[in-house]
């Protein structure tokens, strides 16, 4: 009987060890899923929830005068919120003066954007969203500084600082 037991024990914990990897990334893809939808508003409910300035950004893909948003010259730490569901997407420490008029960052909290190409000014633009609503945020570039050689150049009105 003993034996019986140690030999099920020693083929199990294998078996469930296997099963554990195969299931935790469902399980965190399924609730990602599960957080976007709760964000899936219709236009006329981000009107709602946003400034008219705010919706025409994160909503129409829009872009804000340069030199136009206090964020860019905002120096206190702390971590830069979307504006449409308040995820955390940069952290002060991320953020440099580019001399473009808008907020800059050379990288961003892991998960928080994603990427799309856009055609918008015909040459290609890497256009970036919040991974949690879809607002609109800006354009990453490879002109950044080290260690990633990335620009994300993004709207003030997209943005809200939380100072630490
Ligand atoms: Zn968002």
């Amino acid at each position: 009987m003993n034996q019986f037991l140690s030999r099920r024990t020693f083929i199990l914990i294998p078996i469930m060890s296997i099963l554990k990897i195969i299931f935790k990334p469902m399980k965190v893809l399924a609730s990602s899923i599960a957080s976007k939808e709760k964000w899936n508003f219709s236009n006329e409910e981000w009107k709602s929830r946003l400034s008219p300035e705010s919706y025409y950004i994160l909503r129409e893909e829009g872009t804000e005068r340069a030199f136009s948003s206090q964020l860019n010259n905002e120096k206190r730490k702390g971590v830069f919120h979307c504006a449409g569901c308040d995820l955390s997407l940069f952290l002060s420490d991320q953020k440099y003066d580019s001399g473009t008029g808008w907020p800059s960052f050379w990288d961003s909290i892991p998960g928080s954007v994603e990427t799309k190409v856009d055609f918008k000014l015909i040459v290609p633009r890497t256009e970036y969203h919040c991974s949690r609503c879809g607002g609109h945020q800006g354009h990453v570039f490879n002109d950044g500084p080290q260690p990633t050689g990335k620009r994300y150049c993004n709207n003030g009105l997209a943005l809200k600082f939380v100072p630490e």
